[in-house]
């Protein structure tokens, strides 16, 4: 069966990347009715937080990618890390490198001076017992280095790039595995190798991971030979790209996937519009599913080799087909952060309903949740102003005297529904014999101070539980 993984390091918020990333493990798991499991790679002490893991968490939930299995940590598997080096170490396919950064520096800038491309020279490969000793004595601490052959060929078909080939001598020379903790010891092991030992163990069939982790592939692939385990399959998903075509990145304003949150994407918007960064489904007119919809269609065949531009005109429109779809419950819910966050003044219990339908009449206009703000700002405050459109239609010829009728059909009333409303503009239009477009402008105008927006009729029934239509037509007429 198919088992996948997402293996973010919690050093930062859950990026938008890894969140793609994730995305797509997700959906070929749920294709092929396989595991998706979650590992988080926290070996590296200095710069993994705690806050960071549980943003991560928080964010793959928030977007419905649920986990079968983990989370699992690295850092609780330091021994068995331990283990696979003391065994790689006792074949002889790894050494103890005792070069000092000094060396190293030099023997990088020394490469250069030659017009040669940086790598290690191996030079600690065949080091007898001794010079062990006399570099150990030194206070030196070594490293564990693993052998890599200047003439090994690497190949692999990746799921997305297909025909891959390396050669050993394009890695950069023995790669280091493991820190040293004391002389003689095993310290903490580093990325490509802890990903090795990992993916084996849980049993990886698919690696799916951004591009950049390519020349990282072919250095894990013979890893997987030197401990004589199957090479899984590799999926190599291109890199999202900002309007300039460069990595996104914090420059772009989003770092964690909660800034979209925050923004006002929701997170259905969010996982629909980041499964078509860098996929599209067989019916390429298709830009709206769910992720259960994406699943029964995702497949590698799909996935573009060349990077994959962010979008922002077409998450919005994707966020606001959601919105535009959503109950008004559910939309209420959403909104409710945000009006509390303006300092809107409200009981989210006792108004519920008058909420609600604030949320449905505000819905279909809505691009991002935090548009709702100024757009029902007017429900929620008593003071108005006005657009220059709306000052001129208050001085059109009629307006004040349709706005005075208004007002006197209104002052017998404490209730107001739709039906009672439209019964008051058809008693204007006969009493004062004018069209009902003036109707209709003048009160628009006059409770929403503006020519356009929600709908007119359900609009001044919010107003009116809130008792601020008749001051508003009042402060209109004089
Ligand atoms: N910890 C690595 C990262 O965050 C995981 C890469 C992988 O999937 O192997 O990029």
């Amino acid at each position: 069966t198919v088992r996948v993984r997402i293996a973010p390091s919690p050093t930062g918020n859950l990026h938008i990347g890894t969140a793609r990333t994730a995305v797509f493990n997700w959906l070929f798991a749920r294709h092929h009715g396989g595991q998706f499991i979650l590992r988080i790679e926290d070996t590296d002490t200095e710069r993994s937080r705690e806050e960071y893991t549980q943003n991560i968490l928080d964010g793959l939930t928030w977007l419905g990618l649920n986990w079968d299995e983990g989370p699992i940590f690295q850092s609780h598997r330091l021994d068995v890390y331990r283990q696979k080096v003391q065994d790689l170490l006792d074949q002889g396919l790894a050494y103890y490198c005792y070069c000092s950064e000094e060396e190293l520096n030099a023997m990088r800038e020394a490469q250069k001076a030659r017009n040669e491309a940086p790598r290690y020279d191996n030079r600690h490969r065949n080091l007898t017992p001794e010079q062990q000793a006399a570099f150990a004595a030194e206070g030196r601490r070594p490293v564990i280095r693993f052998k890599i052959e200047d003439d090994r060929e690497i190949v692999w078909n990746d799921m997305v790039r297909g025909h891959m080939s390396w050669c050993g001598s394009d890695l950069g020379g023995d790669m280091v595995i493991a820190r040293a903790a004391q002389a003689g010891d095993i310290g903490q092991p580093l990325y490509n190798f802890a990903v090795v030992v990992d993916d084996i163990d849980m049993q990886i069939t698919h690696v799916i991971r951004g591009e950049d982790h390519i020349a990282n592939t072919a250095k894990q692939i013979l890893l997987y030979e030197a401990f004589g385990a199957t090479v899984p399959e590799f999926a190599h998903t291109p890199l999202i790209l900002n309007a300039e075509g460069r990595k996104l990145s914090k420059r772009d304003g989003v770092t964690s996937i909660f800034d979209f949150k925050e923004m006002g994407f929701v997170a259905e918007a969010m996982v629909n519009y980041m499964t078509l960064l860098g996929w599209s489904p067989p019916d390429s007119t298709q830009e709206l599913f769910t992720l259960e919809e994406a699943a029964q269609q995702f497949g590698f065949e799909r996935v573009n080799k060349a990077g994959a531009k962010f979008d922002w005109a077409k998450l919005d429109w994707i966020n606001s087909q959601y919105l535009h779809a959503m109950p008004a419950k559910k939309l209420t819910d959403l909104l409710i952060p945000y009006w509390q966050a303006a300092g809107y003044e409200f009981d989210p219990i006792g108004d519920r309903v008058w909420l609600e339908k604030i949320a449905s009449v505000i819905g279909p206009s809505l691009t991002r949740l935090k548009d709702a703000v100024e757009m029902s700002w007017l429900y929620f405050t008593n003071s108005l102003t006005y657009s220059d459109d709306a000052m001129h239609q208050l001085q059109q010829e009629g307006s004040k005297a349709v706005l005075e009728g208004v007002l006197a059909a209104l002052n017998n009333r404490t209730e107001l529904t739709e039906a009672s409303s439209q019964e008051i503009i058809k008693h204007v239009v006969k009493e004062k014999n004018v069209k009902k477009g003036l109707v209709m402008r003048s009160l628009r105008a006059a409770l929403t101070g503006d020519m356009q927006g929600p709908d007119l009729i359900q609009s001044w029934v919010i107003l009116h539980q809130r008792q601020f239509d008749k001051p508003r037509l009042e402060s209109a007429i004089a």
